[in-house]
């Protein structure tokens, strides 16, 4: 399996730590609001990357982090009026629930960022004691970037870069440089506190992620994934903290998700261009339409959302399921009796090689998915053969297509009987009662098609 590491810049082979293992960290949002389709474009990804990793028969161990203590959370519950908690809860609760409706698998850990605190206070407490941390002249610990060599390795920023880009935000503490970056907040009036060694406070941001990673994935882990707008300072930032805490190497593999534009631009609160998936299903769209758009586009690339685009991919999806539909009826006509020669086992396998290619290759479903396309298209399959091949690609692409013929592939007996009942006035050429029996099947939402072999009744979704 091959991924670009963005801490080498290159493709790489994936070689795990432990045989046969995967541990995997993402980082998950801060719950203060909805997630956007930026954000949910680089959810899919990862699972594409850990569905990836399962086909490759790796035990996958993934973490995502919930960020339920950060200034924004803080800022919005005092203009809410409510307590920060309810806050974090509300908007993960609907985190959860957009993950669930574009099929991404669950991770093995969620942990809370309020509930590691004593970690995150142990991992500062090691920088302090190598040199790392200091407090500033407000109370605050601060991360010390000229003590750590390596800084700037992952955004490839050299310091005086790095200086410029700091300089330009407002710094509300007191550090010795402005580059440094804060560990722990210390305490302001009305704001949530925890005690510790220096004093009350709060975590800052960067290290909630490098405790949650080290206490559950350990000090050294395979893959860490996000989207490219983390890279700086944010993945930075952990790269350091973990490195100077722990005197080891952090992580094995960066990998990072390019950005979601709308009509060719930054998503923005001017341009009232940030979408959430309840706008796409307030338009009546299915969120798996959103993840078949996802899919098309590689996670490397800039992923240009229009409305059109997306109603392409509604299409798509849609004839998708209506294919497999069409092939479950083939089979049900008798299709499936016509057994799969050698030959056909053959090309199947060939089939499954391809796509398992394309995957391992960086994981590259664009091409996985216009190999779905061929195989129920262009191959000389019978359809018992395409459909379990499909079923095996939606491992990956997490489509829901095996949900499709499940949910619809039965028939009801209304049907079969008013079926039936058209094929013996057929025999007797009754035609007009054979037609309006017709009209009645298509009303229970079904459409016939006399062949060969007998009439295909395919349900029309
Ligand atoms: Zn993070």
């Amino acid at each position: 399996m091959i991924l670009y590491n963005f801490l080498t810049r290159r493709k790489e082979r994936f070689k795990p730590i432990k045989p046969g293992r995967a541990g995997l960290y993402t980082c998950g949002p801060t719950v203060y609001d909805y997630v956007h389709i930026g954000n949910l474009r680089t959810y899919i990804f990862e699972d594409v990357l850990r569905r990836a990793l399962e086909l490759n028969k790796y035990k996958v161990k993934q973490v995502t982090n919930i960020t339920d203590i950060d200034d924004k959370i803080i800022r919005k519950s005092e203009d809410e009026k409510t307590d920060y908690k309810k806050i974090g809860s509300r908007y993960s609760k609907l985190f959860f629930e957009d993950l669930k409706k574009l099929n991404i698998k669950k991770a093995e850990v969620y942990p809370r960022a309020t509930k590691y605190i004593g970690e995150m206070l142990k991992l500062i407490t090691k920088l302090d004691k190598k040199g790392y941390a200091y407090k500033g002249e407000d109370g605050s610990v601060y991360f010390r970037i000229s003590r750590f060599k390596d800084y700037g390795r992952l955004s490839e920023l050299d310091k005086r870069e790095i200086k410029s880009g700091a300089r330009t935000s407002s710094d509300e503490y007191q550090k010795e440089d402005a580059q440094d970056f804060v560990l722990w907040k210390a305490r302001k009036p009305k704001e949530p506190f925890w005690p510790s060694p220096y004093g009350e406070g709060r975590p800052g941001w960067h290290i909630e992620c490098s405790a949650m990673s080290i206490e559950n994935l350990g000090e050294y882990f395979d893959i860490h994934a996000g989207g490219i707008d983390l890279v700086f300072p944010h993945h930075e930032n952990e790269i350091a903290q973990s490195e100077g805490a722990t005197g080891r190497k952090f992580v094995n593999y960066f990998l990072e998700g390019e950005h979601l534009l709308v009509d060719g631009q930054k998503m923005s609160k001017s341009l009232r261009n940030i979408y959430r998936l309840s706008d796409l299903e307030e338009r009546g769209i299915d969120p798996l339409a959103f993840r078949y758009l996802a899919l098309g586009t590689h996670y490397r690339a800039k992923l240009n959302f229009t409305w059109e685009s997306l109603e392409a991919a509604v299409n798509a999806l849609h004839n998708l399921r209506t294919s497999l539909l069409r092939m479950s009826a083939e089979i049900a006509l008798g299709e499936n009796k016509k057994r799969s020669s050698a030959a056909d086992k053959k090309e199947a396998g060939r089939i499954l090689k391809m796509f398992k290619e394309a995957i391992d290759d960086d994981l590259g479903t664009p091409a996985a998915l216009s190999l779905a396309w061929k195989t129920i298209n262009d191959t000389g399959l019978n359809s018992k053969e395409k459909i379990k091949l499909i079923t095996e690609f939606d491992k990956v692409l997490g489509l829901g297509l095996g949900e499709t013929t499940k949910k619809y592939g039965k028939m009801p007996v209304k049907v079969k009987q008013l079926v039936m009942e058209r094929e013996k006035s057929r025999v007797h050429k009754q035609f007009i009662q054979a037609d309006s029996l017709r009209k009645k099947i298509e009303q229970l939402g079904y459409t016939v098609e006399d062949t060969g072999r007998g009439p295909l009744v395919v349900r029309k979704i």
